[in-house]
């Protein structure tokens, strides 16, 4: 069997592997997945998630879902070339080296993208109802205002994805929603990705960030 391990280098020596580790529960138990905006750190889990056997929602606003689209199928033709490339010039330690995941993957991703538009309420299991809403940071974005209700009340959980208040006029400004009970928010494009190095040639792509939770 050919290694699946990473062709990714991020200095002499050193191997940066996350994203080919298991994901820590089968992915077909994994109900739904929050996408809040399409940045690569965000949704470039994705394909291989599905890979793997996740098959439900990918909740988005409309605008991500298309970005989203977009920027997978640009990064799978990305990590083709860069794999083609590895075994071509025998820089990678892995023989073959294989790319993290392949347009057919993104065909998969694509099929789950679900758009809910923000403001609207989408019930994604029997007691959690979603609510996206505007954040400024690029096009389509939003943070994710998830309601859980049992028989103690209710919880509110907001994820922020990454929130940042627009400097043009093309993105949305941010909308306000009652305090939540629990609040996550993520880091700023551009810390939690690792870019690739290839000799002689300039990096292509961050690279996808791990997938660790409902909200991307
Ligand atoms: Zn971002």
């Amino acid at each position: 069997m050919p290694s699946r391990r990473p062709t990714r280098l991020t200095g002499p020596g050193r191997v940066f592997s996350p994203n080919w580790e298991p994901f820590p529960l089968p992915a077909g138990q994994v109900g739904a997945v929050v996408l809040t905006h399409a940045h690569l750190d965000h949704c470039g889990y994705l394909p291989a998630l599905a890979r793997q056997g996740f098959t439900g929602p990918v909740l988005a606003t409309p605008h991500t879902a298309e970005l989203a689209e977009i920027v997978l199928r640009d990064s799978a033709r990305l990590l083709a070339e860069e794999a083609e490339h590895a075994n071509s010039y025998g820089w990678s330690r892995h023989h073959p080296a294989l790319p993290l995941y392949t347009e057919d993957d993104v065909d998969r991703a694509v099929r789950l993208i679900t758009p809910v538009d923000p403001g609207q309420a989408a019930v994604i299991a029997p007691h959690a109802t979603l609510m996206l809403h505007h954040a400024g940071h690029i096009l389509g974005p939003a943070w994710a205002r998830l309601e859980i209700t049992g028989s103690h009340g209710s919880s509110i959980l907001a994820c922020t994805g990454t929130s940042a208040a627009p400097r043009t006029g093309c993105c949305a400004r941010p909308t306000r929603s009652p305090g939540p009970t629990c609040c996550s928010s993520s880091r700023r494009t551009g810390t939690a990705s690792t870019p690739t190095s290839r000799p002689g040639r300039p990096s292509p792509a961050p690279s996808p960030g791990p997938c660790s939770g409902a909200a991307q």
